[in-house]
């Protein structure tokens, strides 16, 4: 049995932490300002923050270290739905296998290339494979996927949502190009998680929290982690995740490329009644700071199960990448199939859309995907992100990525916005050799030449 996540140290905690001094936690809040990160105990006490104007100092210290590690850059992604057939039964899920109302369906490869083909016709760069557990999705659907996909589009990084593999699995899939290998625990709680996953192969709490050990022992050095919210008390769920990314930390030297924050919605055909611990949006604002704070260097992702103006709201503390104009079922950029979604959407804004929104907030949207195809991943990525040079590094290739969106597939109105954004996005770089540089490669951009990111 793992022994990493340490329920009782998680319940110490909290109870330690109820009530949380106004002093104590202003102390935390300015050690988090050095984006150096916070202890676990120093993490308990945020999660108990009610006091208005406490929260305010949070929110502020999370904008803080987002603006001094990540800068204005949002990087946008996209989901491929590649099979919602499933041999688990988890019961908040719309794929499980009792929900006998889902349209079931794999895909061919030539359908998911035409559905990559659609993705990128919106603009993205960037996919992320997922699918249900099921045979007919094993690693050689997604290393056959990945080939196609990269031979026959313009789609620069592919990542993956999968189900635990072995090491062997992960190796393939190293070799045939995954950008970063995504996973949720779900829940870290192992009584909970008995409950939600009473049969199938998703019902072994160990075989699914050893899953990136095995990554990273397969060679992907690039992972992402989350908690499902709404499935148990969300502060043991913070706390279990900072656990496992510790875990990570000490025995492969590299914590998670990144972290998901998603919160469960109503799904057809689940077999919840209602959501177990539900998260209030205020809760849910807690949450995203208080991430930030407690591993800065760490990317957080927003998908669309949240709404588009809080999705909004949640930029500013410390989301630094967020899925756009997408469908959460198999086929669904070709043709729509209500019956066959995964959870029901929130914000079904298109991509320009979210852009449009992105550039209003003063915000750089970023389709780079530099650090995979140069190599900066896992423990490399680290060492550039946690000296905060991530910042004027990533900035000159979101302006040159963007410029190409804007060539590419912009409008009047997106242009004219973009191009103001990316001015002052360029005068944000203090380095002037690599402010100079940006200005050269966007002149060349603008003629026609690409793939010049540093
Ligand atoms: N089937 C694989 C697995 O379970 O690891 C791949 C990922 S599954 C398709 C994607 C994720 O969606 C799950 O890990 C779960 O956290 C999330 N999810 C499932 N049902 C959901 C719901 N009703 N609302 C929000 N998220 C949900
Ligand atoms: Fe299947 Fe994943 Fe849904 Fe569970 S969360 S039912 S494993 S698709």
């Amino acid at each position: 049995m793992s022994d990493f996540i340490n329920e009782s140290k998680i319940f110490s905690i909290l109870e330690s932490s109820v009530n949380p001094d106004k002093g104590e936690v202003r102390e935390i809040l300015s050690k988090a300002r050095e984006c150096k990160g916070i202890t676990l105990e120093e993490t308990g006490k945020l999660l108990y923050l009610e006091d208005k104007e406490l929260l305010e100092e949070l929110y502020e210290a999370a904008k803080y270290v987002k603006d001094r590690i990540y800068g204005k850059r949002v990087v946008l992604f996209a989901p491929l739905y590649t099979g919602n057939k499933c041999v688990n039964n988890c019961l908040y899920c719309g794929f499980r296998r009792d929900n006998k109302q889902l349209h079931r369906r794999t895909l061919e490869i030539d359908e998911i290339v035409n559905e990559a083909k659609a993705i990128e016709r919106q603009g993205h760069k960037r996919i992320l494979l997922i699918c249900g557990e099921h045979p007919k999705t094993d690693v050689k659907h997604f290393t056959k996927a990945m080939e196609a996909i990269y031979k026959a589009t313009d789609i620069r990084r592919i990542n993956i949502e999968a189900a635990p593999m072995k090491v062997e699995d992960y190796r393939e899939l190293k070799q045939a190009g995954i950008g970063t290998y995504v996973i949720f625990q779900e829940t870290y709680h192992r009584e909970t998680y008995k409950k939600m996953h009473p049969v199938g192969i998703k019902a072994d709490y160990d075989w699914r929290i050893t899953a990136i050990d095995r990554a990273f022992e397969g060679g992907i050095d690039d992972v992402g982690v989350g908690a499902l919210f709404g499935l148990y008390d969300y502060r043991f769920e913070v706390l279990g995740l900072l656990m496992h990314c510790r875990h990570f930390e000490e025995r492969f030297g590299v914590g998670p490329h990144t972290i998901s924050v998603p919160r469960l919605r109503p799904a057809l055909g689940w077999g919840l009644d209602k959501i177990p611990y539900p998260v209030t949006d205020e809760d849910f604002k807690k949450i995203v700071a208080i991430y930030r704070v407690s591993v800065p260097y760490t990317g957080m992702i927003l998908s669309t199960r949240e709404r588009a103006e809080f999705r909004d709201e949640l930029l500013s503390l410390g989301i630094s990448q967020i899925s756009a104009g997408s469908k959460t079922n198999p086929g669904g950029y070709e043709e729509n199939d209500d019956h066959a979604d995964q959870f029901e959407i929130s914000d079904s804004r298109s991509l320009p859309k979210v852009i449009e929104t992105i550039c209003d907030k003063g915000y750089i949207p970023s389709f780079c995907t530099a650090c995979y195809r140069r190599c900066r991943t896992g423990e490399h990525f680290m060492e550039y992100a946690k000296e905060g040079e991530i910042h004027e590094f990533c900035q000159p290739n979101a302006i040159l990525t963007f410029k190409e969106n804007l060539i590419d597939y912009g409008n009047d109105v997106l242009r004219q916005k973009g191009e103001l954004i990316i001015q002052k996005a360029l005068e944000e770089i203090e380095d002037e050799h690599m402010r100079v540089e940006t200005l050269k490669k966007l002149k060349q951009i603008e003629e026609g030449k690409r793939d010049l990111y540093f």
